[in-house]
């Protein structure tokens, strides 16, 4: 055995966490001067594992002999989270829940803690950030106090380790990955080699323990977390909310999964006592819907999730100079290229307007399927004409005029007449469907 966990030294940069297997003054990756530091990658398994480790000695059996099954999954208490994660909690799972400080990752873990006790599950919360008793403030406001629920201001990893090992915990939730540290590494809480220890700790325990961690990770402004890749390939699943914090609601997606497909979307919205699911979020977006002409509907995917979303449009004519183009939540480069369209195959002089394109409820259009309704909501804004209140537009639009179906079409149709809105019959050609909604002659 000692054959087999031989230390091997390793040299990972404190900057960006780009390996070497030999030291050298400049990292070729960040080009950061002196940051290399030195690392026995075997020293932690060690200390965590002892001499009765069965892992080392299983080295090979016949394919034959392995059992595949489902992974043990349970569900986490949240609809939403359940649904990004592929179908619930996977046990013995390392979570990333990444995003910037302030979005609400601790709210939603504690949440998750709180309903996960409630079914008998022991939860070690591990807050790094925050002091036991704020945490217990914050659990109070949410109403997730249990008694389940094991708090530790903890932030030496291998201390966790003896914790995790004496109350043998089904959860652990560390916030954060960056107040966390190992003795035997100098660099400070939150460098990449900490980083890198810790969560090789965490891996640990996940796996020969069979628990459950979700680990909160910061990420800076620029968006990426904080230390970042060297997390991601050593973690399960990662999870990202998104940081319009302006909004009341939030939206959780999954960035890698190893029990899921990446395609999922969970929306939240942000209550006083925490985020609560919205199944449907069509209507949640549509609540303060207005008719008037500006306005279109259509339709985007979330992964497999159809969502309804209202596009407005406001054109104006230009006072003077060179007209304005201003796009929140479409691609500004993408309005420019339609109004082009416009102007050429629908023959108005959209050179002679300043047009502005908002997606109602700050949710981003990224999908080439808003074109049509982003092109339908500036004709009917210009012309003054309200477009019928439950038609539901998709399609994009080409450079000679023509509308091309987009992916999953016939999904978004069948998705459509589920939830009660209209859809026209299929036209190749954008005046045509102008003239059909009567925004032409
Ligand atoms: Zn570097």
């Amino acid at each position: 055995m000692s054959k087999q966990t031989k230390t091997k030294t390793l040299y990972v940069c404190d900057n960006c966490g780009q390996e070497y297997l030999q030291w050298q003054g400049k990292c070729d990756q960040c080009q950061e001067w002196n940051s290399l530091k030195q690392i026995h990658q075997a020293a932690w398994s060690n200390a965590v594992a002892g001499p009765t480790d069965q892992t080392a000695t299983i080295k090979h059996q016949a394919l034959s002999k392995i059992v595949v099954g489902e992974s043990a999954r349970f569900s986490s208490g949240i609809g939403e989270l359940d649904r990004v994660l592929g179908g619930g909690i996977t046990q013995g799972s390392l979570v990333l829940v990444s995003g910037e400080p302030g979005v609400g990752k601790s709210t939603l873990l504690l949440q998750v803690a709180a309903l996960l006790a409630r079914q008998q599950k022991t939860v070690l919360y591990v807050s790094g950030e925050e002091s036991e008793q704020q945490v217990k403030a914050r659990a109070d406001r949410l109403e997730a106090v249990d008694a389940n629920i094991i708090i530790t201001a903890q932030s030496d990893v291998m201390a966790l380790v003896s914790i995790a090992q004496q109350i043998t915990p089904d959860i652990m939730i560390i916030d954060s990955i960056q107040t966390l540290n190992h003795s035997d590494y100098p660099s400070s809480p939150g460098s990449i080699v900490q980083l890198r220890e810790c969560g090789l700790v965490l891996q640990h325990i996940a796996k020969r323990y069979g628990v459950t961690i979700f680990v909160v990770g910061h990420v800076t402004k620029q968006g990426t977390i904080a230390g970042p890749k060297v997390l991601e390939h050593m973690v399960d699943t990662v999870l990202t909310f998104d940081a319009r914090s302006d909004r009341a609601y939030r939206l959780l997606r999954a960035e890698k999964n190893r029990f899921g497909d990446t395609t999922e979307v969970g929306v939240f919205s942000m209550t006083e006592r925490g985020f609560e699911s919205i199944a449907d979020p069509s209507s949640y977006f549509l609540a303060e819907r207005s008719v008037a002409p500006g306005s279109a509907l259509t339709m985007v995917m979330e992964g497999r999730r159809p969502i309804v979303l209202e596009v407005q449009a406001l054109a104006n004519k230009t006072v003077f100079g060179y007209p304005k183009r201003t796009a929140a939540g479409f691609d500004n480069n993408r309005l420019q290229l339609l109004l082009a369209i416009l102007e050429r195959h629908a023959k108005l002089p959209m050179s002679a307007y300043d047009v502005y394109v908002n997606s109602i409820g700050g949710l981003k259009i990224n999908e080439p399927a808003a074109d049509l309704a982003v092109c339908a909501a500036i004709v009917s804004s210009v012309k003054g004409v309200t477009l019928p209140e439950k038609l539901c537009l998709f399609g994009e639009v080409g450079l000679t005029g023509e509308v091309r179906k987009v992916i999953q079409y016939e999904q978004r149709i069948k998705s459509a007449e589920r939830l009660h809105y209209q859809t026209l019959p299929y036209q190749s050609s954008l005046v045509g469907v102008l003239r059909q909604l009567k925004l032409l002659n």
